[in-house]
């Protein structure tokens, strides 16, 4: 293992997940510091990097270093119990808040984008994703079909870095996936990295696949490449039946994403570089055609959610106005989760031991052996996902798991059972740390979709909680002016300090997503607060309980 180069466990994470997220094998873009989501970034500049790298290993475990936008910026005497590091990335005043405005103070060197886990160093490369969209999947499976894709039809479009793992995701949920990808190198990447299981050579084999895999129930993916502003119309005009309709193609950037249709990848080089506002213009059309094709699915029957790349507004842009006539994922499914403070839960083996890991897992089986879906997950991806940088795993648990997975993961370490420290953080999108009305705060049932106070009292909580390091962010998976989010670690060390760290923090963190929901009048979000006592003192029921 690694020698320890800090004063404590808690400065040492937060080096090794900095350095992890920015690890070759991690990192998009390692030489320019870009962890993952386009430009989502670690650290400033390598001089900054270096200066934060020097000042954790430095810092004494009654400081505290602060962090602006990727910079270090301060270290200040706080007390042992408070957070390490807090990190403040990509924050604009509201009227200022616009990529143009952004993109001119990053050039002046001021700011950097910090996207979710990349300016909070606890990035843990594709499983995220994979467990993300394999949730969403399950998600669906629980609502709509009975608890399993089995003998169901996905059809979506985008084989890229995230839309990849939808046809793992689809057939680790027993299903069938028909993906429509235009790029015929990213259909190959995902066959290759076995993602997919296999590409059609047209349209019409691929359908034949699909609907002869779903008829014997066999879990399967078909990758078709062509264009979904094609593909998907021509399909609904043949009547062709799926349950389920979404897309991951790059639609929120109608210049760069969204290949439109009649032309080849060659060709869309072309236009996007000499003739750029025709280039949008006909994306937009493509993508108008594309969505009308999916809201023509939803009235045939089949399930259909946007799956947060904004295809719906960009549609509407190209003239189509039924855009908006399906639901974003968030509320259609997730909603439910969120109520009842589930969200992803990750956590990193500071050993670098992948055994560790395989320890964790245990654990987590062993704590809730009735949850059928995390069974299920924790099985496939001890099967299929590949470790990058240091191992790790992701699973979704709710108000009450968090801190019962923490307490066990703390005695594992006591008990010398791993061989160091483990640390547990999580994706900012989450129950109770976000704001973005296009993504996880579309459509609350109060229409308090923009209201931000939310992750700002979340962060200011797990720093009162004592997390190890906490972070705010602004434009985070949708772009600035959209979104503000906030994210938390803590730091299983096996002491009875980290004991009641854990235990605050994973009760909190979640708990501020359950009141978050029972503010906006969900009911299922009011019963857990009743049931668990969370006090909420607007809600009386929930203040008469234990
Ligand atoms: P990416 O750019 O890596 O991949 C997009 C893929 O779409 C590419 O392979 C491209 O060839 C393909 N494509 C483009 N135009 C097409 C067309 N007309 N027909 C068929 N295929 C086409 O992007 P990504 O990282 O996979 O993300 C995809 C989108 O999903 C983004 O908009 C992203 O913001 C969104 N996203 C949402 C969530 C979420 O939480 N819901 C998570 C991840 C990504």
């Amino acid at each position: 293992m690694t020698p320890m180069q800090c004063r404590g466990w808690l400065q040492e994470a937060a080096l090794r997940c900095l350095r992890n997220n920015l690890h070759p094998d991690v990192a998009e873009r390692p030489q320019d510091l870009v962890v993952y989501g386009g430009s989502g970034k670690a650290a400033r500049d390598p001089q900054a990097l270096a200066a934060i790298e020097r000042t954790l290993i430095a810092l004494r475990d009654d400081e505290t270093l602060l962090v602006q936008s990727g910079k270090p910026v301060g270290v200040f005497r706080t007390f042992p119990q408070a957070p390490r590091v807090l990190i403040a990335n990509s924050l604009l005043v509201p009227d200022w808040a616009d990529w143009e405005t952004f993109w001119e103070l990053e050039a002046a060197g001021l700011t950097m984008y910090g996207q979710m886990t990349a300016g909070s160093w606890i990035y843990i490369g594709t499983q995220g994703i994979l467990q993300g969209t394999f949730q969403t999947f399950s998600a669906v499976a629980e609502q709509r079909f009975g608890g399993s894709l089995v003998g169901k039809v996905v059809l979506t479009a985008g084989l890229g870095g995230m839309g990849g793992a939808q046809p793992l995701a689809v057939t680790m949920n027993g299903g069938v996936a028909l993906c429509i990808e235009v790029d015929p190198a990213r259909a190959e990447r995902r066959l290759a990295t076995g993602y997919l299981d296999e590409v059609a050579h047209d349209l019409d084999s691929g359908v034949q696949r699909a609907l002869d895999a779903a008829r014997d129930g066999l879990a399967l993916s078909v990758g078709v490449v062509a264009n979904a502003a094609d593909a998907l119309p021509e399909l609904l005009a043949r009547g062709v039946a799926v349950d389920v309709v979404t897309d991951q193609t790059s639609a929120h950037d109608p210049l760069h994403g969204y290949i439109p249709a009649g032309l080849d990848l060659g060709a869309a080089t072309e236009l996007r570089r000499h003739k750029p506002q025709e280039y949008v213009q006909r994306a937009r059309a493509s993508m108008a055609r594309h969505c009308e094709a999916m809201v023509g699915f939803l009235r045939n029957g089949a399930d259909v959610f946007d799956y947060g790349n904004n295809l719906r507004g960009e549609a509407q842009l190209g003239g189509f106005d039924d855009a908006f006539a399906y639901p974003g994922f968030v509320p259609a499914y997730i909603r439910p989760l969120f109520c009842e403070g589930k969200g992803p839960f990750r956590w990193v083996a500071l050993s670098g031991d992948a055994a560790d890991i395989a320890a964790t897992d245990r654990a987590v089986a062993e704590a809730f052996p009735d949850d059928e879906p995390l069974q299920r997950w924790l099985q496939l991806a001890d099967e299929r996902v590949a470790f990058q940088g240091l191992p790790a795993r992701i699973c979704w648990l709710g108000y009450g798991e968090r801190a019962e997975a923490g307490a066990r993961f703390n005695d594992l370490v006591r008990d010398g059972r791993v061989r160091a420290p483990l640390v547990i953080g999580r994706d900012h999108l989450d129950a109770g740390s976000v704001a973005s009305p296009f993504r996880e705060t579309e459509a609350m049932a109060d229409g308090s979709d923009a209201i931000a106070d939310w992750p700002i009292l979340n962060a200011m909580l797990n720093v009162a909680s004592g997390a190890a390091w906490v972070a705010v962010h602004h434009g985070g998976g949708v772009g600035m002016g959209k979104s503000i989010h906030a994210g938390a670690q803590v730091v299983a060390d096996g002491t009875d300090d980290a004991t009641a760290r854990l235990d605050r923090v994973l009760t909190n963190d979640p708990g501020t997503g359950v009141m978050r929901h029972a503010d906006a009048g969900y009911d299922g979000a009011r019963k857990v607060a009743a049931d668990r006592g969370i006090h909420l003192p607007m809600l009386p029921s929930s203040e008469a309980q234990p």
